[in-house]
Parts: C-alpha cells; structure tokens; sequence
C-alpha cells in the first residue's frame, strides 16, 4: 500500500485534480491521500495559505479582509464548478471560516482551513470518504506533535477506510483546538500516515522532477539523483539542499519506509527514491550530491598543551551556549580548537563573547575568520571508493581555490572544505565536474 502526498501546486486548480485523479489510477496501491491547499497556479499567483494568513492577520487589524477572501472564495468555487462539483457544501464551510474569521478565530484554524476546503472537495469528487486530520494528529497543549498518539490515532481511524483523503498540515490538541506544522507540513501529516500504516511505500508528489545533484541555480543542468539514503538526504538538506519539509523525513525513516519524490505534471519520470539502506558497495557513487552555504565564521583558539586541559572545550562552548549560539561544526587539532559558528548570530554579541572565551581558557591566540562558506560532498561511496578524496581536492585545487578548512563527517557520508564565500560557487562546479558530470 502507499501514501500519496500532494503538494499545493500539484491541487492549484481543476486541471491539476485531474492529473492526480490519473495518477491514483495508474497504480490501485494509492490507497490513502494526503493533500496541501492549493497552491501558486503560476509565478504572480498566491497560495491559498498565504490569503488565508493574510485575511487573518487583517481581521486581527480590524481591517477589510474581503478581497483576500474573494479570491480564496473564487478559486474554490472554480474548481468546484469545472469538476462538476455541487459547491453548497463548499459555500456553507467558507461561510463558516468567514465567520470564524469575523469572531476572532486562531491564526492555526484560519491557515488549516485551505487544507480542510482542498481535501473536502477532492474527496467528494473521487468519491471518497474524508477523514479529518484534527482527529487523528495530535499536538499537546504547547503545539508540539505528539506523534506516538498520532501514529495510534491514525492507525485506528484508517484501519476503517480502504482508501481515504486526509487533510495535511494540521491536527488538534487534546482541546480541540486546531494546531499546525510549520509551513510545508502537509510533508509531515504524509510522512505520519505513511508510518502509522506501515506503508510500503510514501510518495511525495510535487511539481520538481526529484533531488537535484547540486544547485540549479549554479549548476544549471544539475542532473537528477535517482536513488539516496535518509542520511545522505539529511546531510545535504543540512546544507540547504531541500525538496521535502525536513520533519517528514524522521516518521518515515524511523519506520524503515521508502519516500519517493515524484513530479505530478511529469507522472513517468521515476523521481528520486530515499531509501533507508546503503547500497552495494561497488555501485554507489562516489558522490551523491553536492551543496553549500555562506555565512559561516571560524573562531580558531589556539594553545600550547590544549589536548590536555581538561574542560577546554566545554569551556568555550558553555560561552557560545550562554549567549545562545549554536556551533555548527568543532573540528579540532592537538593544540588548537575551531568552533564554526553562524556569522550573523555570532556578530551581534561578537565582542562580548571573545572577552568572555578569553576569560574562561586563556588562549594564546584567537583568530576569527568570517566570510566562509561551506560545501559538502555527500556520498556513501566517499570513502568507500578507492582516491575519491585526492580527486577532490585536486578538483578544487585546479581552480586555484584555497581549501580554509576541511572535515569528515562522523558518519563517513561526506567531506566537508570550507572556502572563501566567493569561491563557493566555482568550488560546487570543480566538484561537480570532477565526480558527476558525465
Ligand atoms: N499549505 C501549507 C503551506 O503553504 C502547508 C503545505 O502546503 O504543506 O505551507
């Protein structure tokens, strides 16, 4: 059995009903559907979540929302009218949402409506039943997913429906109050089903064809990956790489599900499969894919003897903490430390902090380095693949690109070099051309 996802540009308008409706009837183990609201129907559009955010947040105000509601009220009664859809049921809810809307209702209500309407409306046109997601996702009372009652919820209520339609984004607390995911988080509510029903498979229908290898926006012809596990995902999703909400990944993961990402207007193209074992050693690309990120700044301490001053790093880190600043990386030498921090976070109490590191271990040097950026080249045959390593940074070295700092991911999945931020680019290409262009 599988758990369909559809995305908000995949339910847009009618046209896009009914490329879903084909693609449920090409495979009859599309059993259970998980939609989004509808989306953007072209570049200059608006998503039904952002007018319903938007009417909220003018209500609040005290302001006129009524023309962000026309068009939220428009483009449901459109598709209602060109699938032939008896649209009183659909006029008596946006009624009750206007009303809601009038009387104060919470920002979580008015943005899950968009995914209520959606799935509402599909299920009557395919004729199936509906389920709603406030009774089968749970959120506690501080909006925080209780996903072990939400796995249980959802296997009972499903387990009494062959096939049904679930509204993603959202569910309820234990009050009935409606909560919601971050944005994005139809993902979730999919991923969650998916894991309740021990599906075989979690499909993730959107409007890109897959996981690209790099960037399209650097790599323009960035081919696309057709198979990667969980933890490469995660690696490079770390890095910004992203086509998926990232809590959709863990309910899966966990369950030992398959997620494939597919394309709604493109049904034949395979996608991309995140799976949750290594491939065969000997078929695995030496590298997955490739991302990167500006921003970063290296703290480097330096100290005769450090490796043996014990609470040297707790100390430092205790500084970053107390200011609430994350370390992104720690890689380490016998006498010297680097903490890889977010420069933008960093600046705002930058002095503060290098008085109070210095305070705390006494380096005999400090040496901070702003303006770099990272680049991880994520693969599970990295090392496992004879010279891949040398290969890369003679790729990178070729360009005439200094490598400012370089580590293994614990995991053995990727190799992460860290150069100038105006390097970050054409080191993406060197990599690029060196490993995956074919
Ligand atoms: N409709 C929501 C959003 O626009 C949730 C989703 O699409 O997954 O973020």
């Amino acid at each position: 059995m599988i758990v369909a996802k559809f995305g908000g540009s995949s339910l847009a308008d009618a046209a896009h009903f009914h490329m879903v409706k084909d693609i449920l009837a090409l495979e009859p183990r599309r059993r259970y559907v998980v939609v989004s609201a509808p989306g953007k129907r072209s570049d200059t559009d608006q998503k039904i979540t952002d007018l319903l955010l938007t009417c909220h947040n003018k209500a609040q105000r005290g302001a006129s929302f009524d023309a962000e509601f026309a068009l939220v009220t428009e483009r449901y009664q459109d598709i209602a009218r060109e699938l032939e859809i008896d649209d009183h049921i659909i006029d008596s809810e946006l009624m009750e949402v206007k009303s809601a809307l009038q009387t104060g209702a919470s920002i979580s209500y008015v943005a899950s409506r968009g995914e209520y309407l959606c799935a509402k409306l599909f299920a009557k046109w395919m004729n199936l039943p509906f389920v709603d997601a406030k009774d089968i996702v749970r959120f506690d009372s501080l909006g925080k997913l209780n996903q072990a009652a939400t796995l249980r919820l959802i296997k009972d209520a499903l387990k009494k429906h062959r096939k049904a339609v679930i509204p993603g984004f959202y569910g309820a607390d234990e009050e009935s109050n409606i909560c919601t995911f971050t944005r994005g988080g139809s993902d979730v509510s999919g991923a969650l089903v998916a894991a309740a029903l021990d599906a075989d498979l979690y499909e993730n229908w959107t409007d890109v064809t897959g996981f690209r290898s790099a960037d399209p926006r650097i790599i323009e012809d960035a081919s696309y990956i057709s198979s990667l596990t969980y933890r490469e995902l995660r690696e490079l999703s770390y890095m910004g790489a992203s086509v998926m909400h990232e809590d959709a990944v863990f309910p899966v993961r966990n369950a030992g599900i398959p997620t494939s990402i597919r394309n709604t207007a493109n049904p034949q193209h395979p996608g991309t499969l995140i799976v949750h074992t290594l491939r065969q050693i000997g078929k695995l690309p030496a590298v997955t894919g490739i991302a990167g990120r500006r921003g970063f700044t290296t703290i480097i301490l330096e100290k005769m003897k450090m490796n043996d001053e014990i609470g040297f790093g707790r100390k430092v880190l205790s500084v970053l903490e107390k200011h609430c600043i994350n370390f992104e990386h720690l890689p380490t030498g016998i006498d010297a430390l680097c903490v890889m921090v977010n420069t933008d976070a960093l600046n705002s109490k930058r002095t503060v902090i290098m008085d109070e590191i210095e305070a705390a271990v006494h380096p005999d040097a400090i040496n901070v380095q702003e303006g770099i950026a990272l680049v991880a080249c994520v693969g599970a045959g990295l090392f496992k693949l004879h010279g891949t390593i040398a290969r890369l940074f003679t790729a990178v070295a070729e360009q005439g690109i200094t490598i400012r700092t370089m580590f293994q991911a614990p995991s053995e999945l990727s190799i992460i070099i860290g150069v100038d931020e105006h390097h970050l680019e054409s080191a993406i290409k060197a990599i690029y051309d060196a490993f995956i262009r074919e």
